[in-house]
Formats: C-alpha cells, sequence, structure tokens
C-alpha cells in the first residue's frame, strides 16, 4: 500500500492505513535507535533542513537527529537571526532555500497555515513540525505509537485529553488521529479554553475533570500556550490547578491502568503534580519522547521513497 501524499502537513488528509503505515515503519526504527549502532542509510544523500520560527526543544532535536539517524545531510537554520527579522517574508525565505535544492523541509511557524502556503511553493517535501494552534501531526503520530505500545491497541481505547483545548494544535492533532482510528474522546477544561463548535468533531465535551476522567484508558495533559492568549482565559494558575491539574485524586477516576501523557514542555503545579508526571507506573512522558524520534525517521522515510517514486507510482 502506497503513502499517497507529498508532504505531511497535518493529520486530516492522512487514511487510517497511512497512520499505521506510519507506525508500523516507525516501530522498526524503535528497535533500530534501541541497538547500537543507530544508523540506517533510507536518507542518504538526501537534504534536510528545519525552520523553527518559533521556540523548540523536543521537536527540533528529534528532526535532527532522525535525519542524521538515517543519513540525510541536515542544516539548522536558526530563524530568530534570519533574514526575517529584515523584513523577508515568508515566501521569498522559502524560495532562496529552494534554491540550495533541499529534500525534506521541517518548518514550525506561530501561524496557522503557515506551513501550507509554504508548501505549495517549494519543490520539497514539507513536514509541518507545528503551525498556530492547526496542526501537530507527528506530535499524534508520536502519542498514537506511544498509546499503541502502552495498551496493545489503538482503536476503541477511552482518551481524555485535558485543559487549554482552544490553543492546542496538539488536542487538533490528536482528536483527528483518534477519531479516524475509531477512539472515545473527551475532552476536559474550562469553557474559555475549549473551542466553540468543537463537539461537532465527533468528541464529548466535560468541564469537570471527576466527570470526564471516568475509566478511561489514556490520560493527555496539556500545556497552557500563554503565549496564544490574548486576555484572562483563567482566573488564577493556582485556581486552575485546584481545577483542572492532574494529581493522584483526579487520576484516581481513570483505569486503575490508565496511562498519563503530555507533549511537554510541562508546568509542574499548573496542568500537572510533578510526581504524576514522574511516576514511572503511570507516565509515558519520557517514552513519548522516544517514538518521536522513531515516527520521524519513519515520516521522512516514508515521505523520500515518495520523493524517488514516478508521480503514477505515487498516486498508485
Ligand atoms: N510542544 C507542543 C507544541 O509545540 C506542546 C506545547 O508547546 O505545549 O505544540
Amino acid at each position: 500500500m502506497r503513502f499517497s501524499h507529498k508532504h505531511l502537513l497535518g493529520i486530516e488528509p492522512l487514511a487510517p492505513h497511512e497512520i499505521t503505515m506510519i507506525l508500523d515503519l516507525a516501530e522498526r526504527y524503535v528497535d533500530l535507535n534501541r541497538g547500537h549502532a543507530k544508523h540506517g542509510d533510507a536518507l542518504t544523500g538526501l537534504t534536510q533542513i528545519n525552520m523553527f520560527f518559533e521556540n523548540s526543544t523536543r521537536t527540533q532535536a528529534s528532526f535532527e537527529l532522525a535525519g542524521m539517524r538515517l543519513g540525510a545531510d541536515v542544516m539548522n537554520m536558526s530563524m530568530q537571526a534570519s533574514s526575517i527579522k529584515k523584513g523577508e517574508t515568508l515566501i521569498d525565505t522559502a524560495l532562496t532555500l529552494n534554491a540550495m535544492h533541499p529534500d525534506l523541509l521541517v518548518v514550525r511557524h506561530p501561524h496557522s497555515g503557515a506551513v501550507d502556503l509554504l508548501a505549495q511553493k517549494v519543490n520539497c517535501a514539507v513536514l509541518n513540525a507545528g503551525d498556530g494552534r492547526h496542526e501537530h501531526p507527528t506530535q499524534a503520530l508520536l502519542d498514537a505509537l506511544t498509546i499503541r505500545r502502552a495498551k496493545g491497541r489503538l482503536h476503541r481505547l477511552s482518551v481524555a485529553i485535558c485543559g487549554d483545548i482552544a490553543h492546542s494544535r496538539v488536542a487538533r492533532s490528536n482528536i483527528l488521529l483518534l477519531g479516524k482510528m475509531e477512539n472515545r474522546v473527551k475532552l476536559i477544561g474550562p469553557p474559555t479554553l475549549m473551542p466553540s463548535g468543537i463537539a461537532e468533531f465527533g468528541v464529548e465535551v466535560y468541564q469537570d475533570m471527576a466527570e470526564g476522567l471516568q475509566d478511561v484508558d489514556v490520560v493527555m495533559m496539556l500545556r497552557l500556550q500563554k503565549e496564544r492568549m490574548d486576555g484572562g482565559f483563567i482566573p488564577s494558575e493556582r485556581e486552575y490547578y485546584h481545577r483542572y491539574g492532574l494529581d493522584a485524586q483526579k487520576l484516581a477516576h481513570a483505569k486503575p491502568d490508565a496511562i498519563v501523557m503530555h507533549p511537554g514542555p510541562m508546568n509542574r503545579g499548573v496542568e500537572i503534580d510533578g510526581t504524576i508526571a514522574d511516576d514511572i507506573n503511570r507516565s509515558v512522558i519520557q517514552e513519548q519522547v522516544e517514538m518521536g524520534v522513531a515516527v520521524r525517521m519513519a515520516a521522512m522515510d516514508i515521505l523520500a521513497r515518495n520523493l524517488r517514486a514516478t508521480p503514477q507510482e505515487v498516486m498508485a
């Protein structure tokens, strides 16, 4: 079966079998990454450019490592120091880079839709590393791989996504992915942080943690995205922690073997209690980081295969 996309811009256009295809290949890369020689040759000879217009720790490091482990020439553009600061438009920057013949462009941008726009202007494959509050596809894929490994399946699970749903691209990509794989998705958060019309996505909406967490298999916590807030969305962090911060008492409403996830960066004592985050029997947060490298290796490998294939083969 083929992966019928040139780019990885979001979860929205992916078919369930394409999601499974990335996850299955990522499993192989998990094994490779756990071995001594962590090298593959899927990207040998290819050039990967990482353009991050927004801060990143995990995602940038993980894309960089993924590319290097598969043999690509990897370059990180520091967009803080780039010509963007001198007034160059995103498109001009893209065209300049395009002239250097990259094969894979990994882009993070604060504006929703900016990465899609850029993908239309360049010849190479583009991977969205997070655009505004729109999508963060590799995060949802690494979350899916973490869930599938912990629970043994990725369907008919009950998953709670808690906190700042409105500003979160992680929530959006996860809602789409978990829905496509036929899971029950429960969103929990204050009404001020819940996007209007979200119920149309086939999710259940709760304002109360005890109610929403009832019998879930997975608890996914989100950071308060203060950089995307332009007003008072919560009364205070203390009050927010009291009502929505994940602690042992609230977690007790979930299934006894429920796993706890967080995409990072974490604000301990705001959306999650530090002891829960560090509890190796419940928290899979470090495993999420590990799966991130494997999933990004798989995603770039699959797109690189399409770069080498003819257009007819890609569509077949
Ligand atoms: N690292 C994730 C993102 O880039 C989540 C977060 O920042 O809270 O969206």
